[in-house]
Formats: structure tokens, C-alpha cells, sequence
């Protein structure tokens, strides 16, 4: 089959749109009409809500709902990791049950992998599922887990064979949140949002249909959702605004973020927010320091390099040409920008950036840049970690010298019982 041309395309969505689109319907209604029709995640299979497009088309197609003013579907937070590992490795059952929740916004999720014995070394982890009668009985403790207070379903890792070296020894299952034996404990971050949660886990069940994949195969599924985590794929780092438009859609897309994706308020500001930053020299005149400027000019080159190589790895991609190094580097580089970016507004702002609230620069927003950035290098891999797999897979250099990986993980010394 050959590729429709983008024009064909553009042609085709619009139609589409000017005869379906109503902001006057329930928002559910209508991203369930914007599933059945493809048009919601056209790169998807068509067997799954999609139309088998390349993604090099969405963006067009991304403007044509644009300039109609039409929702997409819910893309931000977990549900995007869970719909990609799922499509991925998930069986029919799970992609019946799952995907369409996903796309309507109805469902939300969250991601079980992080312990406090395991953070950057997640295959480290010592949460136990255990096969009694015919379901899995999960006990252990999560921590970091974002969203879990808001989650219907959580994407969880667990260790099923304590005998086989640390990285086989684990599965992946899909868990229900809202059963007794999950207790959900919330925590305040230094920005004072609360996003992140403690898990724990005793007795939890799972029935055996809802392992991802096979047993013992956790660890490959946990690479796929990480993948796309480092890659952005959970839709955060552009995530905004809904619109201003009336109509009962808006309503409820404006209801939506002010609840589900209310954890997800302070991203924006933890990745540094440049685009504040040329208005905020105009405005204070620190534009007119040529220190500062020197800063700003070395702030905007980053970014822009790093947007540019972000364009060329989506180029390789969507040409089929093999990943190159650049995927990996994305998510350092966004690091790298969103720290540069907070030493440039606190150049700019001074001492006031410190202010909180209503009394600081930007209605706050400053204060909270600067108190949200250090998250960038931690969430989906340290900058060690990223670090560590540039050397190790792009400049082939050795790996890390241990031999846990070879013997049974029960042997394996660690700080955390199992
Ligand atoms: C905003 C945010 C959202 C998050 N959301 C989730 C979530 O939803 N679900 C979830 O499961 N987790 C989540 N996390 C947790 C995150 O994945 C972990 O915090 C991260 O992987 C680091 O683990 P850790 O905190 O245990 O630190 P540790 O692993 O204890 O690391 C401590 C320090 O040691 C360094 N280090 C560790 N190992 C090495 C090594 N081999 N080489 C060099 N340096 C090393 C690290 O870089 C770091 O500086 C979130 C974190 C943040 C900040």
C-alpha cells in the first residue's frame, strides 16, 4: 500500500473534522467517535483505534484539529507509557480492555516501578509476586509513584523468581489500584506540589490474565515503557493549557486538567521554562546586562541544538533508519537546558526570584522553576544513569564492572530484605 501524501491527508482529516466535530458533545463521546474514527492516534494499528500512518503525518494532522479548535485525545501522564507497552507486548485482551480508556481520558494510570532500595537500579527490585491458587498475591513497598492517588490501574514490576539472576527473575503486570490491600500514602514535594505517592502493597491481587508478556519477561516490557518515557512520550513536557472556547468539550477538557492531570502542574516549570526567558530580560531590562545576554545566547543555542537533533532522530525514525545516538542524548540535553535555564532566570530575576507565590516575579512561577528543575534530572533515569548508557550503547565503551547480573538474585547482596 503506498502512503497517502500529506496534502491528500490534510484533505482528508479536515473533511472528517467539519463533519464530526461538535463542541457541544460530552468529551468522552467524543474522543470514543475520534477512536472508532483513527483520526485520534493515526499511527496506531487500524486493528487498534489507528489508521497505520506514519508518524511523520501527525503533525499535520495535529494542525488540522488546531485550526478547527477540535480536542484530541487524553495524551498526557502515565496512560501514554501504558498504551505504548501495551500495544507493544500486551495480549488482545489487554489492548481490548485498556487502550480505549486510555484514549477517551476515562482511565488514568501509574507507573510501579521505582523502591526505596531501587531506584536507578529498578531491576533491583524486591517487591514479590507470588503464584497462590490461581492469581498473583503482590507484597512489597513502591515509592516515587506519580499520580497513583488519582490512578485506576497501575503498570507494575515485581519480582517472581528469586532464583534466576536479577534481571529474569522479574514480570510485569497490569494492577488494579482501587483494591483493598494497595494503600496510596501522598507526599509533599519542595514546591509544594504533592504529585508523587508511596505504595504499598499487601496481598494485592492480580488475576493471571493481566501479566504483560510472559513471566519472567518483565524486564524486556520495563525497557520498552522507559524507552519511551526517556523519549518524551508521555506527552508532559509540551502538555498546557485547555482552551478558553465555550461549548460542553472545553468545559469538560478544562474539568480534566484542573483534576486528573492537576499533578502534572508544575511541568512546565521543571523543564525551565525558556520561553519565559527573552520576555523576562525585556521586561526587567536585564537584557541590556551584556553578562546576562552572553548567558541567554548560550541558553537559546542549546536549546535549539537540542530541538534540532530531537528533529533529526523523529527524521531517522520516520524514514525507518536505525535509531542513531541521538535518542539517547535527549533526555541529558533536556537536563542540561532546563538547569541552564534556572541560573539564567535567577541572573535575571535576582534576588526576588526566591519569592513565592503572588509576591514573586511571574506570579511565582520563578520561585517555582527554580524549585521544580532539579526533578528533570532524576524522573525516567538519573543524568549518571543517562550517562551510563551513552557510554555503554552508544560509545560501546565497557560496561560496569559487576557480577550480580549472573548469579541468583537471592544471593545478591542488598540492603533491602525480600
Ligand atoms: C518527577 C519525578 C517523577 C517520578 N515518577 C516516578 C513514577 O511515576 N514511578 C516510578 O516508579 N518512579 C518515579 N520516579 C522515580 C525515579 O525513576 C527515580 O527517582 C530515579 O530512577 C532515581 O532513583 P533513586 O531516587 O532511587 O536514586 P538512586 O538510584 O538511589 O540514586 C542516587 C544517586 O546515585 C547515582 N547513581 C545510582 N546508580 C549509579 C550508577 N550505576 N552510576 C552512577 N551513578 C549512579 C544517581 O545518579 C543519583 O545521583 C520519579 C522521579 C521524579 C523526580
Amino acid at each position: 500500500m503506498t502512503t497517502p501524501t500529506e496534502a491528500a491527508i490534510r484533505t482528508e482529516v479536515r473533511a472528517w473534522l467539519e463533519a464530526n466535530w461538535r463542541p457541544d458533545l460530552g468529551l468522552v463521546e467524543w474522543r470514543q467517535k475520534l477512536a472508532t474514527s483513527g483520526w485520534g492516534v493515526p499511527h496506531w494499528p487500524t486493528a487498534w483505534h489507528g489508521r497505520d500512518l506514519p508518524e511523520a503525518l501527525n503533525a499535520a494532522i495535529e494542525d488540522e484539529f488546531t485550526r478547527i479548535g477540535a480536542i484530541g485525545v487524553a495524551k498526557a501522564g502515565i496512560r501514554t507509557l501504558a498504551a505504548a507497552t501495551i500495544l507493544a507486548h500486551g495480549t488482545d485482551l489487554q489492548k481490548q480492555k485498556y487502550l480505549l480508556p486510555i484514549l477517551t481520558g476515562e482511565d488514568t494510570w501509574c507507573q510501579l516501578f521505582s523502591e526505596p532500595g531501587s531506584g536507578s537500579d529498578v531491576a533491583g527490585a524486591v517487591t514479590r509476586a507470588d503464584f497462590r491458587g490461581n492469581q498473583w498475591v503482590v507484597n512489597g513497598q513502591k515509592v516515587w509513584t506519580t499520580s497513583a492517588h488519582k490512578a485506576h490501574w497501575g503498570l507494575l514490576l515485581a519480582r517472581t523468581d528469586w532464583d534466576q539472576p536479577k534481571h529474569r527473575g522479574l514480570s510485569y503486570f497490569i494492577i488494579d489500584m482501587k483494591q483493598p490491600g494497595v494503600t496510596v500514602h501522598p507526599l509533599r514535594q519542595m514546591n509544594g506540589h504533592a504529585s508523587f505517592n508511596q505504595v504499598f502493597l499487601t496481598d494485592a491481587v492480580v488475576p493471571p490474565e493481566m501479566i504483560v508478556s510472559t513471566v519472567g519477561d518483565g524486564w524486556t516490557v520495563t525497557t520498552t515503557t522507559l524507552m519511551h518515557e526517556r523519549r518524551g512520550a508521555d506527552g508532559l513536557r509540551s502538555w498546557g493549557q485547555g482552551s478558553d472556547h465555550p461549548g460542553r468539550a472545553y468545559d469538560e477538557e478544562r474539568a480534566e486538567i484542573a483534576t486528573t492531570m492537576e499533578p502534572y502542574r508544575w511541568y512546565p516549570q521543571r523543564a525551565g521554562r525558556v520561553d519565559l526567558v527573552l520576555p523576562r530580560a525585556v521586561e526587567t531590562g536585564a537584557i541590556h546586562n551584556p553578562a546576562t545576554r552572553q548567558e541567554i545566547a548560550k541558553l537559546l543555542i542549546l536549546a535549539k541544538s537540542a530541538e534540532w537533533t530531537a528533529r533529526r532522530a523523529r527524521a531517522a525514525k520516520e524514514q525507518g533508519r536505525p535509531q542513531g545516538p541521538e535518542g539517547s542524548l535527549g533526555k541529558l540535553a533536556s537536563s542540561l537546558i532546563a538547569r541552564a535555564a534556572a541560573r539564567v532566570h535567577t541572573q535575571i530575576s535576582g534576588a526576588s526570584a526566591l519569592l513565592a507565590g503572588a509576591d514573586g516575579p511571574h506570579d511565582g512561577i520563578i520561585a517555582e522553576i527554580l524549585l521544580s528543575v532539579p526533578a528533570t534530572s532524576i524522573a525516567g533515569g538519573t543524568d549518571e544513569i543517562q550517562r551510563n548508557i551513552i557510554a555503554e550503547r552508544v560509545l560501546k565503551m565497557p560496561r560496569e564492572a559487576s557480577d550480580d547480573s549472573k548469579k541468583p538474585f537471592r544471593d545478591v547482596p542488598r540492603n533491602t530484605v525480600g
